[in-house]
């Protein structure tokens, strides 16, 4: 039943016995007032009697004449003898009798009686006046209109139909005003709860219900034992096409992003507009709809040109995953488990990542790493390997990399791969690069002091590049140590140097003023525009191993590897190949021109004590003489 349909009919009952009530109440009211007037009447018609009586004259005599001239269908009289209690002739004699058991009967009594009696379904009233100084009284009855449910009508009748009828409008227009009202309100409150929970522009549960309906869907996956897939969407160009063409264009995009997951996902899944350029897909993880194929199916999603506004755009996004009960127990783990994810993808530079525990900052596990490395830089307890760059020109070890060894004191070996990550990210990378300079300055320092004369290269971070002080930080090394400058060669990734291009290139311009080689590390994974290399002060290119170690095998790497050769070359810059692992790459290397190699086919990197012990032995497996150069015949020492 309606509102409004169950508001009128309570209005209306309501009304109907509030005037019911207030009727009967009305007319049990009357009838008492009307008792009481009747009662008046008859007594005062009793004294008329009682006044006109002559004391003179005998008094019984008076009434029986006077009384009968006085009776009518409203006053019907009985004389009654007090003493003798009975009735005498001359009145109703029927009435009186009924009258006589009520009466309390005392000879001489001026107290007027009243009362009423009813003789079947008939009620009477009536009155009883002693004669002043007598023993006879006049009692005056009056029938009374019978006081059944007709009677009830007849007197209150009309006033009862027209009251209910105006308390019925009433009730019918007050109650369609508050059901208006009520369903103002409910609309209202419905519209506010969609709005809490709701993104108004692609009208997708927003992050507040997303939460919601993860918890709600972990709590049936627990019960049903299944597991769920919950995957974060990143739109990466968004902010770029609100720039360019417009908050509008970039709203359009939203919902066709929104049209196309939905499409895509056909009903098997939530939807949710996460936040900015963010949304997410929360949907059951089973063979069918795995990790893989979700991945896949989300990313095939974008692949269609975007048409907005006359612009044909090619929209690219970046997804995070994260299984439940995989990789968290509540539904705020696991959208904070997939935003790592989501965050490790966009660091990576990839389209997607499940969440993995080890590239989680925040896990214990990875909390705990940080802090044991904070301490071992700042007790000094890593090492620095060194491996050894062969220059296949003078058929000699020219120089090394500088490579850091964590051993930590319950886990062992840490890779390198994974403290560096952590450094970078916690910004230790700072106090490690310090002190591997420090380490490998003085290193240097000390091979020249024993005539081996070799150029030493230390990796740097994208974060370094930030660093003001670091310039002059190895310019002071190179003073105090007394070491050229071309005998430090700093290796930065590809990809370091193009997070901030305008920035590297004034830090690596103030680097090469310092006169340290400055060499292309991983050369070939990242994005490097030419046109940008060529801008920049570098002196070497390093070919990322990925091309080199398979090079013999492979004759696309060996191709990649020998345009990218010629492609140093020609931009002025001398190569040094990585990964080399076989005489073969290291004979077609050196037919290539390529400048340096350096790899497990030469030496392994190895502790300082290792490395000096291979220098001074007068030939390294590779049958290499180290020539033994005075330390004059350096280059100048700054
Ligand atoms: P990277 O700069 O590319 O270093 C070369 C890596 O290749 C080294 O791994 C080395 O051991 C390995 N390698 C050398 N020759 C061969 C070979 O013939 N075959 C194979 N399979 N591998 C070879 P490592 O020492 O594990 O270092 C890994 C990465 O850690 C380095 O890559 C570098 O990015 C980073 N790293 C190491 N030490 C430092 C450091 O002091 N500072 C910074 N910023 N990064 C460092
Ligand atoms: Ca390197
Ligand atoms: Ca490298």
């Amino acid at each position: 039943m309606s509102l409004r349909l169950k508001l009128i009919l309570s209005f209306v009952t309501i009304s109907l016995m509030v005037v019911s009530i207030f009727s009967a109440v009305a007319y049990i009211s009357a009838r008492e007032y009307t008792r009481h007037i009747e009662q008046v009447r008859l007594h005062k018609s009793n004294e008329h009697l009682i006044e006109m009586l002559d004391k003179s004259l005998p008094l019984l005599a008076q009434l029986q004449h006077i009384v009968p001239h006085h009776e009518n269908s409203d006053n019907v009289f009985s004389i009654i003898d007090a003493s003798q209690k009975k009735i005498l002739p001359g009145g109703s004699f029927n009435l009186g009798k009924h009258l006589l058991t009520k009466l309390l009967i005392q000879p001489g009594t001026s107290k007027t009686q009243k009362g009423s009696f009813t003789i079947g379904k008939q009620e009477y009233l009536w009155s009883a006046d002693p004669v002043p100084d007598s023993q006879y009284i006049i009692a005056n009855t009056y029938l009374r209109d019978s006081s059944d449910i007709s009677t009830f009508f007849s007197y209150v009748g009309s006033p009862f139909s027209t009251t209910l009828l105006i308390s019925i409008w009433i009730s019918v227009w007050a109650a369609l005003l508050l059901a208006r009202l009520f369903l103002q309100i409910s609309e209202k409150n419905t519209q506010l709860e969609y709005q809490a929970s709701h993104d108004l522009l692609t009208r997708l549960p927003n992050r507040a219900a997303i939460g919601r309906s993860v918890q709600q869907a972990m709590e049936s996956a627990k019960t049903n034992n299944e597991e769920l897939l919950f995957c974060l969407v990143d739109i990466d160009a968004l902010k770029e096409i609100n720039d360019s063409l417009g908050h509008k264009s970039g709203d359009i995009l939203l919902n066709q992003v929104t049209q196309r997951l939905k499409h895509t996902l056909r009903n098997s899944g939530h939807i949710g507009r996460f936040g900015g350029n963010k949304f997410s897909v929360m949907i059951k993880h089973n063979e069918i709809n795995n990790a893989e194929n979700i991945r896949h199916k989300l990313l095939e999603n974008f692949e269609p040109v975007y048409e907005i506004n006359g612009h044909s755009l090619y929209v690219h996004a970046t997804l995070g995953i994260a299984i439940f009960p995989e990789h968290a127990n509540s539904a705020q783990e696991l959208i904070q488990k997939t935003e790592t994810a989501l965050h490790t993808a966009k660091r990576l530079a990839i389209d997607s990542t499940l969440y993995d525990a080890s590239q989680d900052n925040n896990s214990a596990e990875r909390l705990r790493l940080t802090h044991d490395l904070r301490n071992a830089i700042h007790n000094e307890e890593l090492q620095l390997h060194y491996q050894p760059q062969f220059d296949v020109r003078l058929n000699k070890i020219s120089g090394v990399e500088a490579l850091a060894r964590w051993i930590h004191p319950q886990q062992g070996f840490i890779p390198p791969d994974t403290f560096i990550e952590i450094a970078e990210q916690t910004g230790l990378i700072q106090s490690l690069t310090d002190w591997v300079l420090r380490t490998a300055i003085k290193q240097c320092a000390e091979w020249r002091d024993m005539g081996k004369y070799l150029t030493v290269s230390v990796n740097l971070s994208a974060r370094n590049l930030h660093d003001e002080t670091l310039g002059s930080q190895i310019s002071n090394l190179l003073n105090y140590w007394e070491i050229a400058p071309d005998k430090l060669c700093l290796e930065i990734t590809e990809t370091a140097m193009m997070t901030d291009p305008a920035h590297a290139k004034k830090l690596l311009k103030g680097l090469d003023d310092l006169g340290v080689r400055l060499s292309i590390d991983d050369f070939g994974t990242g994005y490097s525009s030419l046109g940008y290399l060529k801008q920049l002060p570098v002196d070497e290119l390093k070919i990322d191993k990925s091309f080199v170690l398979n090079m013999a095998k492979d004759e696309s790497d060996a191709s990649i590897v020998r345009a990218t050769v010629s492609l140093a070359h020609d931009l002025g810059l001398e190569v040094v190949a990585e990964g080399v692992e076989d005489q073969v790459s290291q004979d077609e290397l050196s037919r290539m021109g390529c400048e340096y190699i350096q790899g497990y086919h030469i030496a392994r990197p190895m502790p300082h004590d290792e490395l000096t012990a291979m220098l001074i032995s007068t030939r390294t497996k590779n049958n290499t003489q180290l020539d033994e150069i005075p330390v004059d015949a350096q280059s100048n020492v700054n």
